[in-house]
Protein backbone atom coordinates (compact mmCIF):
# COMPACT_ATOMS: atom_id res chain seq x y z
CA UNK A 1 0.00 0.00 0.00
CA UNK A 2 1.29 3.87 -1.15
CA UNK A 3 2.23 5.42 2.56
CA UNK A 4 -0.07 8.44 3.28
CA UNK A 5 1.92 11.61 3.52
CA UNK A 6 0.58 14.94 4.84
CA UNK A 7 2.33 18.07 3.30
CA UNK A 8 2.48 21.71 5.33
CA UNK A 9 5.04 24.47 5.66
CA UNK A 10 4.67 28.35 7.10
CA UNK A 11 5.05 30.00 3.85
CA UNK A 12 1.66 29.74 2.62
CA UNK A 13 0.19 27.95 -0.43
CA UNK A 14 1.79 30.24 -2.76
CA UNK A 15 4.73 29.40 -2.39
CA UNK A 16 6.71 27.12 -4.71
CA UNK A 17 8.57 25.37 -2.59
CA UNK A 18 5.36 23.58 -0.73
CA UNK A 19 4.36 22.55 -4.51
CA UNK A 20 7.89 21.46 -5.16
CA UNK A 21 7.97 19.30 -2.38
CA UNK A 22 4.51 17.97 -2.95
CA UNK A 23 5.51 16.74 -6.13
CA UNK A 24 8.57 15.53 -5.11
CA UNK A 25 6.89 13.32 -2.44
CA UNK A 26 4.39 11.87 -5.12
CA UNK A 27 6.89 9.17 -6.01
CA UNK A 28 6.77 8.26 -2.62
CA UNK A 29 3.28 7.72 -1.57
CA UNK A 30 -0.17 9.56 -1.68
CA UNK A 31 0.09 13.43 -1.12
CA UNK A 32 -2.56 15.59 0.79
CA UNK A 33 -1.42 19.32 1.06
CA UNK A 34 -2.29 21.14 3.81
CA UNK A 35 -1.30 24.75 4.46
CA UNK A 36 -1.67 28.01 5.79
CA UNK A 37 -4.44 30.54 3.37
CA UNK A 38 -0.89 33.50 3.46
CA UNK A 39 2.67 33.13 4.82
CA UNK A 40 2.92 32.20 8.56
CA UNK A 41 6.39 32.53 8.72
CA UNK A 42 7.80 32.85 12.31
CA UNK A 43 4.82 31.46 14.05
CA UNK A 44 6.22 29.26 15.92
CA UNK A 45 3.91 26.18 17.27
CA UNK A 46 1.39 28.60 17.95
CA UNK A 47 -2.57 27.10 17.82
CA UNK A 48 -5.17 29.38 16.85
CA UNK A 49 -7.83 28.74 20.08
CA UNK A 50 -9.80 31.95 20.11
CA UNK A 51 -11.93 31.91 16.98
CA UNK A 52 -13.24 29.28 14.86
CA UNK A 53 -10.78 28.04 12.13
CA UNK A 54 -12.08 27.67 8.21
CA UNK A 55 -10.71 24.96 5.83
CA UNK A 56 -10.78 25.14 2.09
CA UNK A 57 -10.53 22.64 -0.33
CA UNK A 58 -8.63 24.03 -3.53
CA UNK A 59 -8.33 21.03 -5.52
CA UNK A 60 -7.58 17.18 -5.04
CA UNK A 61 -6.35 16.44 -2.45
CA UNK A 62 -5.38 20.35 -1.54
CA UNK A 63 -6.92 22.51 1.44
CA UNK A 64 -5.79 26.14 3.16
CA UNK A 65 -6.43 26.80 6.58
CA UNK A 66 -6.77 30.20 7.46
CA UNK A 67 -4.58 29.81 10.77
CA UNK A 68 -1.25 28.60 11.06
CA UNK A 69 1.45 25.88 10.35
CA UNK A 70 0.65 23.94 13.73
CA UNK A 71 -2.96 24.49 12.98
CA UNK A 72 -2.63 22.58 9.47
CA UNK A 73 -1.01 19.84 10.51
CA UNK A 74 -3.44 19.17 13.46
CA UNK A 75 -6.68 19.22 11.06
CA UNK A 76 -4.94 17.44 8.42
CA UNK A 77 -3.79 14.53 10.72
CA UNK A 78 -6.87 14.72 12.75
CA UNK A 79 -9.86 15.31 10.51
CA UNK A 80 -9.12 16.09 6.69
CA UNK A 81 -7.54 13.03 6.34
CA UNK A 82 -9.43 9.61 7.15
CA UNK A 83 -6.17 8.26 9.24
CA UNK A 84 -3.59 10.09 10.76
CA UNK A 85 -0.87 9.79 8.06
CA UNK A 86 2.01 7.70 7.55
CA UNK A 87 4.63 10.90 7.60
CA UNK A 88 4.26 14.59 7.71
CA UNK A 89 6.83 17.09 5.92
CA UNK A 90 6.65 20.46 6.70
CA UNK A 91 9.00 22.82 3.62
CA UNK A 92 9.97 23.57 1.44
CA UNK A 93 10.85 26.02 3.39
CA UNK A 94 12.05 29.44 1.71
CA UNK A 95 15.41 30.41 3.80
CA UNK A 96 17.14 28.07 6.56
CA UNK A 97 15.90 27.12 9.65
CA UNK A 98 19.74 26.38 11.80
CA UNK A 99 20.55 26.75 15.41
CA UNK A 100 18.13 29.35 17.46
CA UNK A 101 16.03 29.63 13.94
CA UNK A 102 13.95 26.18 15.29
CA UNK A 103 12.62 28.03 18.05
CA UNK A 104 11.01 30.62 15.76
CA UNK A 105 10.08 28.51 13.30
CA UNK A 106 6.95 28.11 11.73
CA UNK A 107 8.09 24.91 9.41
CA UNK A 108 9.97 23.22 11.99
CA UNK A 109 6.85 23.94 14.37
CA UNK A 110 4.72 21.81 11.83
CA UNK A 111 7.00 18.62 12.01
CA UNK A 112 7.14 19.14 16.00
CA UNK A 113 3.35 19.22 15.67
CA UNK A 114 3.38 15.91 13.84
CA UNK A 115 5.88 14.16 15.98
CA UNK A 116 3.19 15.76 18.90
CA UNK A 117 0.70 13.58 17.07
CA UNK A 118 2.75 10.30 16.72
CA UNK A 119 3.30 10.76 13.24
CA UNK A 120 6.58 10.60 12.00
CA UNK A 121 7.60 13.82 10.60
CA UNK A 122 10.63 16.05 9.08
CA UNK A 123 11.29 19.51 7.87
CA UNK A 124 13.32 20.79 5.52
CA UNK A 125 14.51 24.25 4.78
CA UNK A 126 16.06 25.99 1.83
CA UNK A 127 19.08 28.31 2.26
CA UNK A 128 18.60 31.44 0.62
CA UNK A 129 20.38 32.18 -2.72
CA UNK A 130 23.49 34.31 -2.72
CA UNK A 131 22.21 37.65 -2.89
CA UNK A 132 18.59 37.39 -1.74
CA UNK A 133 17.64 39.70 1.19
CA UNK A 134 15.77 38.32 4.28
CA UNK A 135 11.75 38.98 3.73
CA UNK A 136 11.92 38.36 -0.28
CA UNK A 137 8.28 37.46 -1.27
CA UNK A 138 6.78 34.08 -1.55
CA UNK A 139 7.00 33.88 -5.15
CA UNK A 140 10.83 34.87 -5.28
CA UNK A 141 11.85 33.13 -8.11
CA UNK A 142 15.58 33.42 -7.20
CA UNK A 143 15.09 30.04 -5.00
CA UNK A 144 15.66 26.50 -6.92
CA UNK A 145 13.90 24.27 -5.03
CA UNK A 146 15.33 20.82 -7.00
CA UNK A 147 18.18 19.67 -4.54
CA UNK A 148 15.62 19.95 -1.44
CA UNK A 149 13.07 18.10 -3.04
CA UNK A 150 15.65 15.21 -3.87
CA UNK A 151 16.55 15.19 -0.82
CA UNK A 152 13.06 15.25 0.78
CA UNK A 153 11.99 12.24 -1.05
CA UNK A 154 14.85 10.42 -0.29
CA UNK A 155 14.67 11.18 3.74
CA UNK A 156 11.03 10.35 3.20
CA UNK A 157 11.95 6.79 1.93
CA UNK A 158 14.58 6.09 4.94
CA UNK A 159 11.57 7.20 7.37
CA UNK A 160 9.22 4.87 6.01
CA UNK A 161 11.83 2.13 5.79
CA UNK A 162 14.13 2.78 8.97
CA UNK A 163 11.67 4.90 11.52
CA UNK A 164 12.90 7.37 14.00
CA UNK A 165 12.25 6.96 17.56
CA UNK A 166 8.91 7.89 19.33
CA UNK A 167 9.54 12.11 19.93
CA UNK A 168 12.52 12.45 17.72
CA UNK A 169 11.92 14.66 14.02
CA UNK A 170 14.29 15.30 11.70
CA UNK A 171 15.33 19.41 10.73
CA UNK A 172 16.70 19.31 6.84
CA UNK A 173 18.67 22.12 5.83
CA UNK A 174 19.76 22.60 1.90
CA UNK A 175 22.88 24.78 1.09
CA UNK A 176 21.92 27.53 -1.67
CA UNK A 177 24.23 26.43 -5.30
CA UNK A 178 24.77 22.75 -5.37
CA UNK A 179 25.48 20.60 -2.75
CA UNK A 180 29.08 18.79 -1.82
CA UNK A 181 27.26 16.33 -0.09
CA UNK A 182 24.93 15.49 3.25
CA UNK A 183 25.74 15.29 7.24
CA UNK A 184 23.76 14.63 10.42
CA UNK A 185 24.50 17.24 12.74
CA UNK A 186 23.63 18.72 15.52
CA UNK A 187 21.98 21.81 16.31
CA UNK A 188 24.47 24.77 16.35
CA UNK A 189 24.06 28.75 17.62
CA UNK A 190 22.09 31.16 14.79
CA UNK A 191 22.19 34.64 16.12
CA UNK A 192 20.63 37.71 14.70
CA UNK A 193 22.71 41.83 15.72
CA UNK A 194 19.65 42.36 18.64
CA UNK A 195 18.74 45.61 17.02
CA UNK A 196 15.17 47.19 17.62
CA UNK A 197 14.25 49.28 14.71
CA UNK A 198 12.87 52.51 15.56
CA UNK A 199 10.81 55.11 13.19
CA UNK A 200 8.39 57.69 12.96
CA UNK A 201 5.12 56.52 10.86
CA UNK A 202 3.09 59.06 8.83
CA UNK A 203 1.05 60.45 11.34
CA UNK A 204 4.28 60.58 13.87
CA UNK A 205 3.28 57.88 15.71
CA UNK A 206 6.10 55.87 16.86
CA UNK A 207 6.79 52.32 15.34
CA UNK A 208 8.92 49.32 15.87
CA UNK A 209 10.11 46.51 13.41
CA UNK A 210 11.54 43.16 15.54
CA UNK A 211 13.78 40.20 14.50
CA UNK A 212 15.16 42.61 11.51
CA UNK A 213 19.26 42.20 12.71
CA UNK A 214 21.37 40.41 10.03
CA UNK A 215 22.85 37.05 11.20
CA UNK A 216 25.94 37.28 13.09
CA UNK A 217 29.04 35.33 12.07
CA UNK A 218 29.37 32.96 14.59
CA UNK A 219 32.50 29.89 14.81
CA UNK A 220 31.41 26.77 15.67
CA UNK A 221 32.90 23.36 15.66
CA UNK A 222 31.89 21.41 12.01
CA UNK A 223 29.52 18.81 13.76
CA UNK A 224 26.50 21.84 13.71
CA UNK A 225 23.86 22.47 10.89
CA UNK A 226 25.85 25.94 10.74
CA UNK A 227 29.12 24.77 9.95
CA UNK A 228 27.81 22.26 7.85
CA UNK A 229 25.42 24.44 4.76
CA UNK A 230 27.87 27.14 5.44
CA UNK A 231 30.52 24.54 4.01
CA UNK A 232 28.21 23.50 1.26
CA UNK A 233 26.69 20.32 2.89
CA UNK A 234 22.99 19.30 3.52
CA UNK A 235 22.73 19.45 7.52
CA UNK A 236 20.25 16.61 8.77
CA UNK A 237 19.49 17.29 12.56
CA UNK A 238 17.91 14.61 14.39
CA UNK A 239 15.62 16.98 17.38
CA UNK A 240 13.80 15.81 20.56
CA UNK A 241 10.47 17.25 21.84
CA UNK A 242 11.99 16.70 25.51
CA UNK A 243 14.05 20.28 25.96
CA UNK A 244 15.17 18.72 29.46
CA UNK A 245 18.75 19.44 29.74
CA UNK A 246 20.21 16.42 31.73
CA UNK A 247 23.00 17.66 33.11
CA UNK A 248 21.84 20.84 34.76
CA UNK A 249 19.06 18.47 36.02
CA UNK A 250 21.55 16.58 38.01
CA UNK A 251 23.19 19.76 39.17
CA UNK A 252 20.26 21.81 40.47
CA UNK A 253 18.97 17.97 41.69
CA UNK A 254 21.81 17.61 43.76
CA UNK A 255 22.94 21.18 44.61
CA UNK A 256 19.30 23.16 44.41
CA UNK A 257 17.04 21.09 45.13
CA UNK A 258 16.79 20.18 49.35
CA UNK A 259 17.99 23.84 50.02
CA UNK A 260 15.66 25.69 47.40
CA UNK A 261 12.45 23.43 49.56
CA UNK A 262 13.34 24.09 52.69
CA UNK A 263 13.54 28.10 51.78
CA UNK A 264 10.09 27.29 50.28
CA UNK A 265 8.49 25.63 52.83
CA UNK A 266 9.87 28.19 55.70
CA UNK A 267 8.72 31.28 53.97
MN1 LIG B 1 8.83 30.38 6.22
Amino acid sequence: MRPSILVSNDDGIHSTGLHALADALREVGDVTVVAPDREKSASAHSLTLHRPVAVRQISDAVYTVDGTPADCVYLGALSILDSKPDLLVSGINRGGNIGDDVTYSGTVAAALEGTILGVPSFAVSQLRPFGVQRGAHAGSPEFVWDNAARVSALVARRILADPLPEDVLLNVNVPAGDPEGLRITRQGKHLYDQVVHEALDPRGKVYYWVGSGAPTRLEQTDDTDYTTVRQGFVSITPLHLDLTHRETLQRLKSDWEAPLAAEFIED
